[in-house]
């Protein structure tokens, strides 16, 4: 892993996801193997490395955002778009927990995505927050499933923890179920949904979305199922209505569980 320290001139950047996102990690070491992040990172090109190999740390972006919030009308911030904000590294850069202190303290509502359950160690300062909210992404119940498709996050289990952990402390939590992996994520829909709906309040469905470079890095784990390449490249290369008719399985096991859902797709 390349982990570089770097200056940023601005962090609290405009977002469709809120009203400002923040990313003070360019990169993720969660290394997932469908990540399309680096599509809308222009300095990307800078890095000729695999995406999950380097991170660049904006090491005064708490800093920045201590000017920022000053200036900025007060809002709601997702945090991170572009990378996970609580990666391995924040463990010891606690740039996420330093900026979300700035946020608390100047009453701005926060977002937060991730894969990890390192999230917890910041439950204290989350309940200080009128309005925030926690989702984490769960693409499978499946713990293989995981290592291969998104090999650094925490393990499945520890996810669900941490969401039980969360809403007991009264945080308000989503799941993300995204993207759907065929044949993979859609095996047990009915005892996916069973088994969150008591950690979530509201759910994201998302397909996968093949942006340039994801294909060759992902067919190289379906070769560990056989004749899953060709069922993908069907849907992906062919005419597939795969994705609406799992919209329609989704959609009817959320309406029998009275269970709250947005599909992004
Ligand atoms: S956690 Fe998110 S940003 Fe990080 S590699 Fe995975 S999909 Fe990309």
């Amino acid at each position: 892993m390349q982990v570089k320290e770097i200056k940023c001139k601005s962090i609290l950047n405009k977002s469709k996801l809120a009203d400002y996102c923040i990313n003070s990690y360019v990169g993720c070491e969660h290394a997932c193997v469908y990540c399309y992040s680096k599509y809308y990172i222009k300095k990307y090109t800078q890095h000729k490395e695999e995406w999950g190999s380097f991170v660049d740390i904006k090491i005064n972006s708490p800093e920045i955002l201590r000017r920022e919030v000053l200036k900025r009308k007060k809002g709601s911030v997702f945090l991170s778009s572009l990378t996970d904000p609580y990666q391995p590294l924040e463990k010891k850069y606690e740039l996420t927990r330093k900026c979300l202190e700035i946020l608390q303290r100047n009453n701005f509502s926060v977002c937060i995505q991730t894969k990890s359950s390192l999230v917890l160690r910041d439950l204290d300062l989350l309940k200080k927050f009128k309005n925030c909210e926690v989702g984490f992404t769960i693409t499978t119940l499946n713990e293989k499933i995981r290592k291969e498709f998104e090999p650094f996050s925490s393990p499945v289990e520890e996810k669900l923890e941490a969401l039980r952990i969360l809403k007991e402390n009264g945080i308000k939590t989503y799941v993300f179920f995204g993207p759907v992996l065929p044949f993979l994520s859609d095996q047990k829909l009915e005892e996916f949904f069973e088994k969150l709906s008591d950690l979530a309040d509201y759910f994201f469905i998302d397909k996968l979305n093949l942006k340039p470079g994801i294909w060759e890095k992902i067919e190289k784990v379906l070769e560990n199922y056989p004749g899953l390449k060709e069922k993908w490249k069907k849907i992906f290369f062919g005419r597939s209505d795969y994705y609406k008719i799992l919209k329609e399985k989704i959609e009817k096991i959320c309406k029998e569980k009275k269970l709250n859902y947005i599909f992004c797709y």
